[in-house]
């Protein structure tokens, strides 16, 4: 499942790519991709142009005259750029064909992406995204802010690191690195959580995000970015999907257990875990 620094990927690949090109044709294959009317979204996006693309959290934001086209990827959805005339093939789902006869196709097995129109005014109305929380990345992630967040909560830092209201942008894998970085036990409660491993939590987000990014996200099972960008992160996982390896810091075997139904992979030594 892309998280944070895989859909920055490839955010950065397509923009590259399909900046300033004017949309001649939309094909939709699979409608239920797309939460908007869809004679409207026929309607905008013909004759549209792609003028940016921004990320919030995991959403794609693509900027058009004078919408927004929100894009979740969710477990499998991929871009990928053809030109026209090539074979469409099982799992592309929509395709919007450009008037240079390049196609950009949204590729999806699962199905489980989303899309929506949103005019730009109304971009912080649509529901994911007015909910989202700090991205890793931004400066106004502060120990403070994250201490008040999980204060109160009965619920293990595993899971409110993924609670993309808090931090956004963390999935199952860089949560697992975020932890261990930190040193945090990730059966720990929110409310037993302490200023000092907020802060923590904070350096290590920023460090491993930031890290994760400039390799082009992480490689692993079935998701690659599907434009030609291999992640390289996986290359410095230290315990998601390492069980049964030694620990890189005091090589105890790093152990994996689920965390509300999420496999969390960790280093009992280094994480404090009784
Ligand atoms: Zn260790």
């Amino acid at each position: 499942m892309p998280e944070i620094a895989e859909v920055e990927t490839v955010r950065n690949t397509l923009k590259n790519k399909i900046l300033n090109k004017k949309i001649k044709e939309v094909k939709i294959i699979y409608p239920k991709i797309i939460e908007t009317n869809l004679d409207e979204f026929k309607k905008v996006m013909k004759g549209n142009t792609f003028h940016d693309i921004k990320r919030i959290g995991k959403y794609l934001i693509f900027e058009l005259d004078n919408h927004y086209l929100i894009s979740h990827l969710r477990m499998e959805g991929k871009y990928f750029l053809k030109n026209s005339n090539e074979e469409i093939l099982k799992h592309e789902h929509l395709i919007f064909t450009f008037t240079d006869n390049t196609d950009m196709r949204y590729h999806d097995t699962r199905k489980f992406g989303r899309m929506a129109l949103v005019l730009k005014e109304n971009l912080y109305d649509y529901e994911g995204i007015k909910k989202q929380g700090i991205e890793p990345i931004d400066d106004k992630l502060s120990k403070e802010y994250l201490y008040d967040k999980f204060k109160n909560k009965s619920i293990p830092m595993k899971t409110l690191l993924l609670d993309q209201t808090i931090i956004s942008g963390l999935g199952n894998i860089y949560a697992d690195e975020v932890l261990f970085e930190a040193q945090v036990n990730p059966f720990k409660l929110g409310k037993d959580i302490t200023l000092s491993e907020c802060a923590k939590i904070k350096s290590a987000s920023k460090k491993i995000i930031l890290k994760a990014i400039e390799e082009g996200g992480t490689t692993i099972r079935s998701y690659t970015s599907s434009l030609g960008v291999t992640g390289r992160f996986q290359q410095y996982l230290c315990v998601h999907k390492q069980e049964g390896k030694p620990c890189k810091i005091c090589k105890t075997i790093i152990k994996k257990a689920k965390v509300n139904g999420r496999s969390t992979y960790y280093c009992e030594k280094c994480q404090n875990v009784k």
